[in-house]
């Protein structure tokens, strides 16, 4: 049966998996990002000097290596997935990889066939994006046992670092071990819609982003006509954030137009910059939240 070995045998993707990580220390030391708390990944890339565009491409994204380096990321996958896309191209930059093309993938594919450079990627994505102090964090202050954490904690969590909660809660079973296989399983039935509809209490397709009272990004990023739940007591700028309504959870929020704007809960250190970008916005990350004028 040996024929059948996988390119990549169980050791040397462990050896990879090390490597990406620590590629993802050296990559927020670079950008003076500590080793702990969520990061915007456009801002890294920016801080990389690798640009980032996005276009409304079939693809997940791809990595073009030229003297002036270029991420394309595709705006046809859930917001999430762009920011986990981007990471990933980034571990193709900073592991000196050649043009890459990423290809559409299941958010459960299986990564057994990876080839070493995907693998690789994969894990820098991971942990530049959830770094262990970070997560083991994020359970602490709420409170939570992981292996007890309900998909709704897991949900916040996932919100509080950019990425899907499919992505968190595979990470955590296999590439960090901070939950078991019970818990992995239990939580890996649970789709995101299935939470939305709980914490909304109806059915909806639009995303939702939740930001709890223990939400520590400085930036939150966010799509027109997104939802967005913030903790009860936050103070938003209206125009922006049309309230929707109260739930048991906090008061939902509707993202109205692009822009930036403050949210702060007074009397305490909560507090974030929403960034609303148009919907499928075609063109360069640093530009995503500029208001349409009036002329285009
Ligand atoms: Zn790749």
């Amino acid at each position: 049966m040996s024929a059948q070995l996988s390119v990549t045998s169980a050791p040397g993707r462990k050896a990879l998996v090390m490597q990406g990580m620590q590629a993802s220390i050296a990559a927020r030391v670079k950008a003076g990002v500590d080793l702990k708390s969520p990061t915007c990944i456009y801002g890294l890339c920016e801080a990389h000097n690798v640009a980032v565009r996005f276009n409304d491409i079939n693809m997940e994204g791809m990595y073009d290596r030229t003297p002036k380096p270029r991420i394309h990321v595709s705006v046809l996958r859930p917001l999430a997935r762009r920011t986990f896309t981007c990471a990933h191209e980034l571990g193709h930059h900073v592991f000196g990889h050649g043009s890459t093309i990423d290809e559409l993938r299941e958010d459960q594919a299986s990564s057994a066939d990876r080839p070493p450079n995907e693998i690789l990627a994969d894990a820098f994505a991971a942990f530049v994006l959830m770094p262990t102090l970070g997560l083991r964090e994020a359970f602490a202050k709420r409170g939570l046992d992981p292996n007890r954490a309900t998909a709704l904690d897991m949900y916040a969590i996932a919100c509080n670092f950019g990425v899907g909660q499919a992505t968190l809660v595979n990470h955590l079973a296999y590439g960090i071990n901070m939950i078991n296989q019970v818990q992995r399983d239990r939580l890996g039935r649970i789709t995101p819609k299935m939470i939305r509809t709980e914490l909304l209490g109806e059915v909806t397709s639009m995303p939702l982003t939740v930001a709890d009272q223990h939400w520590n990004s400085p930036t939150l990023d966010i799509e027109q006509d997104g939802l967005l739940l913030l903790p009860a007591g936050v103070v938003v700028d209206a125009s922006m954030l049309v309230p929707e309504r109260e739930l048991a959870a906090g008061r939902l929020f509707r993202a109205a137009k692009c822009g930036i704007t403050r949210v702060v809960m007074p009397g305490t250190q909560w507090a974030t910059y929403v960034r609303i970008a148009r919907r499928q916005y075609v063109g360069l990350a640093r530009f995503r939240h500029l208001e349409e004028t009036a002329d285009d």
